[in-house]
């Protein structure tokens, strides 16, 4: 209990980690949103980023988390049923965190993997699939959900979502005009093979060139991106760890192990775990036990 209570007000490596590789992306689109305010309203152009990252408070505000979150990602509330499955897990996890349970909003994911999420400082998602886990499986589950509450890993993830929304927007109109270039490319060939590459060697760069002016950051991208997939497995060792305090180590491991057996293995090569948010169970399970859980 000591030990939860110290993590909580200390956000870990994971969590710190987070916020630092998520600047430069942050950083590219308040520019561009400098640029856009440059246009509308040279004088006042700071304005326009200013506005954003103010207006991105809302995502602390309780009621953002309880009415947008849904919409957003597609959640929605427990039915009555399922509710009685969650509560007496999530009102146990609690009480052996010292928590109060009743803090959090649970929801229920629509898709159809066994899986959960925590966000922000109070939604804790699971899958319909986890629904259907027995009683300790889905114990285990929500303390490595609440274990990652309690690490500080979520306390900004919604802030910072907001603050990369135009980042990502951004790139994704730059993805949809590198779609089209081949497109344009074809439309050229008429006038011979040549001239067609050219036209589409010419696009490329040009598409190239106006990204790195607009946002040299998102350039960073491939490079932050096996950083940022490191920082996020360690997160999850660490959630995991929190659970296995809270004494769920047992019922983890049992369940990354029924995971490892549903799944015939860890099938992933070796680059695409160096990529993956998520570690492989199999060694999320030699985490547990070198920290000296059992099953
Ligand atoms: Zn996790």
């Amino acid at each position: 209990m000591g030990e939860v209570e110290r993590r909580r007000s200390w956000p870990d490596v994971s969590a710190v980690l987070a916020v630092v590789l998520a600047v430069p992306v942050v950083a590219g689109g308040l520019l561009v949103l400098a640029l856009l305010g440059k246009l509308v309203w040279p004088a006042w152009f700071w304005v326009v980023p200013a506005g954003w990252v103010v207006a991105g408070g809302i995502t602390f505000v309780p009621a953002f988390e309880h009415f947008l979150l849904p919409l957003l990602f597609g959640m929605r509330s427990p039915t009555t049923r399922e509710l009685a499955r969650l509560t007496p897990c999530w009102q146990d996890v609690c009480e052996a965190a010292g928590v109060d349970g009743g803090r959090y909003r649970l929801w229920v994911d629509r898709s159809r993997e066994l899986n959960a999420f925590a966000a922000g400082g109070r939604t804790v998602a699971v899958t319909r699939t986890a629904l259907d886990l027995p009683p300790p499986g889905l114990a285990a589950i929500l303390a490595h959900e609440l274990g990652h509450h309690l690490a500080g890993h979520t306390r900004f993830s919604l802030f910072f979502w907001w603050l990369e929304l135009p980042a990502r927007i951004l790139a994704r109109l730059v993805r949809w005009l590198a779609l089209a270039v081949p497109y344009v490319g074809r439309a050229f060939a008429s006038f011979g093979r040549s001239v067609a590459v050219l036209v589409t060697v010419l696009l490329t760069l040009g598409i190239l060139t106006a990204l790195a002016f607009l946002d040299p950051w998102l350039l960073l991208a491939p490079l932050l991106g096996p950083v940022l997939a490191w920082s996020k497995r360690l997160g999850e060792y660490r959630a995991d760890l929190m659970a296995a305090r809270l004494g769920y180590g047992p019922e983890l491991i049992a369940l990354l192990k029924e995971w490892i057996r549903a799944n015939r293995g860890d099938e992933r090569r070796l680059w695409a775990r160096l990529l993956a948010g998520h570690p492989a169970h199999i060694d999320r399970i030699k985490r547990l036990k070198e920290r000296g859980f059992r099953a």
